[in-house]
């Protein structure tokens, strides 16, 4: 059984459609998808739809950009309910903080002698729930200024680079709360990745396990084999969730294949026992995984 707990439609920043990426599934031999767009459930009923069709179990989530002591921190959140007030401001507020970012990005841009816009980044995200980073650097590709999003990010749009602006994020222990109010469990996303460093550490997810926190994604493309070998031990010593994702972002990231990294199933039906206490605990009415 092949379990794939993270990957991107291009309701947010991947580049397949919804229905497309549950295809592709499919032909990956993955019984198993989660859709997780940033900060939106808008992909859902379709690939609901796409899952039912096709016979691939379809779990609903979100990954969430939350900020924790200063650092970026995105937090995978599985069947929760979209709907619940409290977690579908926090969503709209992250998202408006994301959008609002694109027209001073694309002034520091044409500040750079760049000539970028807002018509340029409209013919890339289509139908994004809302523009971000990634759909900057899609227009800077098609414009010719980079190779690829990575270079557009490396030169422009990366933490510390000239384009680089800051945006909204909420808090990761008050998301953790709504997540679980909302009847959902929580899963930090490659926590180890990006920043390098082995933050947070073992005291900081003690501490966040103590907030609701369910699991960490161990298994992502970047972490490197010690890493995983660390983020391992810890989850066991704090009984948390191991789970391993591709991080799919159709063309829009290389090495992030569908099934590149998986969850094992002993390790997905502890997610799911949870989903169900914290469904029945919050009294929301929550999404159900579709069972084809
Ligand atoms: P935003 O939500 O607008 O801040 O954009 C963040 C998203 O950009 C991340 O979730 C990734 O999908 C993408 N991203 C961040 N850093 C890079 C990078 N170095 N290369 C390619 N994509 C990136
Ligand atoms: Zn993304
Ligand atoms: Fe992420
Ligand atoms: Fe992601």
């Amino acid at each position: 059984m092949r379990i794939d707990l993270h990957t991107h439609s291009r309701v947010s920043d991947g580049t397949d459609a919804p229905a497309d990426l549950v295809r592709a599934a499919r032909e990956h031999g993955i019984d198993v998808v989660a859709l997780t767009d940033h900060d939106t459930a808008a992909g859902w009923d379709e690939a609901a739809a796409a899952a039912e069709e096709t016979g691939v179990e379809l779990v609903r989530g979100m990954e969430i950009s939350t900020r924790h002591e200063g650092h970026s921190v995105h937090l995978l959140a599985y069947l929760p309910d979209p709907a619940y007030p409290p977690l579908a401001a926090e969503l709209d507020k992250v998202l408006e903080g994301r959008s609002d970012r694109v027209p001073r990005m694309l002034a520091r841009l044409n500040d750079l002698g760049i000539a970028i816009t807002p018509d340029d980044v409209a013919a890339v995200s289509r139908d994004a729930t809302v523009s971000g980073r990634p759909h900057v650097a899609d227009a800077l590709v098609r414009l010719g200024v980079v190779a690829d999003r990575t270079e557009a990010f490396d030169r422009y749009l990366g933490w510390g680079k000239p384009a680089y602006l800051d945006r909204y994020a909420a808090g990761l222990v008050d998301t953790i709360g709504l997540v679980a109010a909302a009847g959902g469990v929580s899963v930090i996303a490659h926590p180890w990745g990006r920043s390098g460093s082995e933050r947070p550490d073992e005291g900081d997810l003690a501490r966040l396990v103590d907030a609701g926190l369910s699991g960490i994604e161990v298994d992502h493309q970047d972490h490197g084999p010690q890493a995983r070998e660390r983020l391992r031990a810890i989850a066991r010593n704090l009984d948390l969730v191991v789970t391993g994702s591709s991080d799919y972002h159709g063309s829009g990231k290389a090495d992030h294949d569908l099934g590149v990294n998986t969850t094992a199933p002993e390790e997905y039906a502890r997610l799911l026992g949870l989903a169900v206490a914290a469904s029945s605990a919050s009294r929301r009415v929550t999404p159900e995984v579709v069972r084809p």
